[in-house]
């Protein structure tokens, strides 16, 4: 993708959840939306540090808070690992995140737990569920 393109998008797509277009929020966005495979923390300051950024961590975590918020970024956590962050495409419609466990991929899916398996779970448990986050685990469309 054209890097000049790419930046008009994430400003307008910054502008549209109603956050301002920070140099620092623009170059965390880009970095999500370019990379292949989900980014730690870590991995995130390193990469803004070779742009010549320099970031705290507890502002890159704020950071990528928001984002989370207002859905145009996922967190994961899968065991062991630190949580690990990914660009999400479908910021307005309810949808999850399948992590292949052979490529480290993130494919984003539509679909989600039936009405009738939550109120089942809701009574069984005797809890009122009021929202959830589910990351499935498999083989993406390539890895099959
Ligand atoms: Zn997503
Ligand atoms: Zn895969
Ligand atoms: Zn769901």
């Amino acid at each position: 993708m054209n890097k000049s393109y790419s930046e008009i998008k994430i400003r307008e797509d910054l502008k549209m959840v109603g956050l301002s277009a920070t140099q620092v929020r623009i170059r965390i966005l880009a970095m999500l939306r370019t990379a292949t495979t989900p980014l730690t923390v870590e991995q995130l300051m390193h990469l803004l540090n070779s742009v010549g950024i320099s970031i705290g961590r507890a502002s890159l975590f704020r950071n990528l808070d928001t984002f989370v918020r207002v859905g145009l970024a996922e967190r994961l956590s899968s065991n062991a690992r630190a949580s690990q962050y990914t660009a999400c495409h479908y910021s307005s419609d309810h949808h999850h995140h399948l992590i292949c466990t052979k490529c480290n991929r993130v494919v984003e899916v539509d679909g989600c737990v039936s009405v009738d398996t939550l109120s089942e779970i809701e009574k069984n448990a005797k809890v009122k569920i009021t929202g959830h986050s589910i990351i499935f685990y498999g083989l993406c469309a390539r890895c099959q």
